[in-house]
């Protein structure tokens, strides 16, 4: 089974607020009339049972880093998938370290145009720019691949040196491309790393990156098999015309896709 959980959380964001509504929007752009339910690979995720809406997470009590491990944690002991949908990129840290209790250390995907490694953000170690930071500092990855990166600071390729983290900057790429992993293996998309132009709904607008259809093939085409997934930072108060929603909704689709390829190997 797949768990989409919403993670309606922005508040570890450095520079504008939104994600927190991301959630509800991907969720009413995949009902939305304008399309249909099947993905490209003939897959109807209007069937009942194939994949299961938890909701989104209530962010009410406690500390949230730790309610949203829990939460993913309880999902992962019923032998679920999951899928989280919305928030910024600080969430991906508590995810991780719920997926690697169950797993152990994972390979990671990272479509970014971002490498979010900095060890600390206007001093916030949990800022959406830090968390492959502390997934690496506590292990909890065996390979750590980034794609899409265009933004590197000295400091980060510093922090990418030290932690051996795979890097393919935008700037080398080529659709040639692939990605291979052996065992479990979680692929966490930064809707930023898609070029302004086809994705405006994001809070840090970085021109020069990927089009929708090469981010579209690198889901379809990584090979591993693939436990978990996260869709984060698309922010809904920068997406005048719903473009950008339509794009997560898309996005989402696909991975859900994936994950079930990967359910049914
Ligand atoms: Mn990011
Ligand atoms: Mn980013």
């Amino acid at each position: 089974m797949i768990s989409v959980l919403g993670v309606p959380f922005d508040a570890a964001s450095s520079f504008l607020r939104g994600p927190a509504q991301a959630p509800n929007e991907i969720r009413k752009a995949f009902h939305s009339n304008s399309s249909n339910y099947f993905t490209e690979r003939g897959i109807d995720l209007s069937e009942i049972g194939i994949w299961l809406d938890a909701g989104d997470l209530a962010f009410d009590a406690g500390n949230p880093l730790s309610l949203l491990e829990n939460s993913i944690q309880n999902l992962l002991t019923q032998d679920h998938r999951v899928l989280t949908l919305g928030g910024d990129h600080s969430i991906t840290y508590p995810v991780v370290k719920a997926f690697a209790k169950k797993y152990g250390r994972l390979n990671i995907l990272h479509i970014d145009a971002h490498a979010d490694l900095y060890d600390s953000f206007e001093g916030d170690k949990y800022s959406h720019a830090c968390p492959f930071a502390r997934i690496m500092e506590e292990e909890l990855a065996v390979r750590l691949v980034q794609v899409g990166i265009r933004t590197l600071s000295k400091h980060q390729r510093e922090q990418a040196t030290r932690f051996g983290v795979e890097i393919f900057e935008m700037k080398d790429w080529n659709n040639t491309i692939q990605f291979h992993f052996q065992g479990p293996t979680y692929l966490s998309l930064d809707i930023d790393a898609i070029d302004s132009a086809f994705a405006p709904g994001v809070s840090h607008h970085e021109p020069g990156g990927f089009t929708s259809r090469e981010v579209i093939n690198i889901i379809q085409s990584v090979k591993g098999n693939l436990v978990g997934a996260d869709l984060v930072e698309f922010n809904p108060t920068r997406d005048a015309s719903g473009i950008t929603a339509m794009l997560a909704a898309k996005l989402f689709k696909e991975l859900l896709d994936r994950l079930l390829l990967s359910e049914n190997e």
